[in-house]
């Protein structure tokens, strides 16, 4: 986890899942801030729906974490929020934006970095930021609504000033040397505006929803890996076997699974079972899409081109990329050890 470029202390995180309509905000407002210049030790991410990904990031540690997403609070459509994550103006914890059953919440991401922090000794961000907007539709379907979408360049501006604003005041100090996992300690109050209603109810923030048949798409990286776990120690074992070598699993592009994320929580999921030190081997699918109207197929990348170059038609399929699946177990005859060779790993990137 070293680089040699000085450290970034700044985070701006999207996330949201774009298959949900304008819970795609979050990850909109990060592909358009990541094209435009920022302060020095600014860093944004498209997190999407791999909040695992983002705490686990955080551990390399920032000062400030900006997190930009839907945000239900019961005001119009495209209505922007700035919110400090630890502001009690409304009398409710930010555990009021609650997760579904597709991610994780930026308070669940919190409260997981407190104790991912707790175990490696690393340092939670000092300031949290919630850049909300409130969404029109969180139907099934790829696009924001035109009044969320209209709302992203303000929220990009929104941004802009926010982590300059961050960038004057903050000193980077070693004092955030706190002992324990305080992940919600010690947040700075708002530099400037808010832009929209903070008070009454608040809604969750988006209403559940799983897709059926594409359970992978709907589990982060923890609950990924005591997946597996669950299935690998509930399988049949062959004759003779006691623990586990390696476990092979497919991963779509789209799955929202970040494999090294994957691997490390795959790690903490083994301990003390059948599995413990076994081998997690990825294999990585692309997203594949197919334009009904003109029949052209493409790369999706990541994040997912939905629209056909050729015909700009709406009626795309996706064709694959939401994988996710176990394909082999190699079982050993001892409890089984760490393997000594490197792992072949896609996407090894720290
Ligand atoms: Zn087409």
């Amino acid at each position: 986890m070293t680089t040699g470029a000085p450290r970034p202390h700044t985070l701006v995180a999207g996330v949201g899942n774009i298959f949900l309509g304008d819970d795609g905000f979050g990850v909109e407002v990060a592909r358009r801030l990541a094209g435009q210049p920022l302060p020095e030790g600014v860093e944004v991410a498209d997190v999407g729906i791999r909040g695992v990904h983002l705490a686990y990031q955080l551990l390399d540690g920032y000062d400030t974490l900006v997190v930009l997403d839907a945000t239900a609070r019961g005001g119009e459509p495209g209505t922007l929020y700035l919110i400090d994550a630890a502001e009690p103006a409304d009398g409710r914890a930010p555990d009021g934006l609650a997760l579904d059953g597709h991610r994780m919440s930026p308070d669940a991401v919190l409260a997981l970095l407190g104790t991912l922090c707790a175990g490696t000794g690393a340092v939670p961000p000092r300031r949290t930021w919630l850049v909300g907007c409130e969404p029109g539709t969180v139907e099934e379907g790829v696009g924001l609504s035109p009044r969320v979408a209209a709302a992203v360049p303000e929220a990009v501006r929104m941004v802009t000033d926010l982590v300059r604003d961050e960038a004057v005041v903050r000193p980077r100090t070693a004092a955030a040397t706190a002992p324990d996992g305080v992940h919600r300690t010690s947040y700075a109050s708002p530099p400037s505006r808010r832009a929209g209603p903070t008070a009454g109810p608040a809604p969750p923030l988006m209403s559940a929803r799983t897709t059926p048949g594409q359970d992978g798409a709907a589990m982060h990286e923890m609950s990924v890996a005591l997946s597996v776990v669950d299935h690998v120690e509930q399988a049949v074992r062959p004759d003779g076997a006691h623990g586990v070598r390696r476990v092979h699993v497919e991963i779509g592009e789209l799955a929202g699974v970040v494999p090294d994320a994957l691997a490390f929580c795959f790690e903490l999921a083994c301990s003390g079972t059948v599995l413990e030190g076994a081998e997690l081997v990825t294999r990585f699918l692309p997203g594949r899409a197919s334009c009904a109207p003109c029949g052209r197929t493409w790369d999706t990348g990541m994040p997912p081109d939905m629209t056909c170059a050729a015909c700009r038609g709406g009626a795309t399929e996706l064709l694959s990329g939401r994988e996710l699946r176990i394909t082999e177990v190699h079982w050993s005859a001892e409890p089984a050890a760490p393997d000594p060779g490197p792992a072949p790993h896609p996407e090894e990137s720290r």
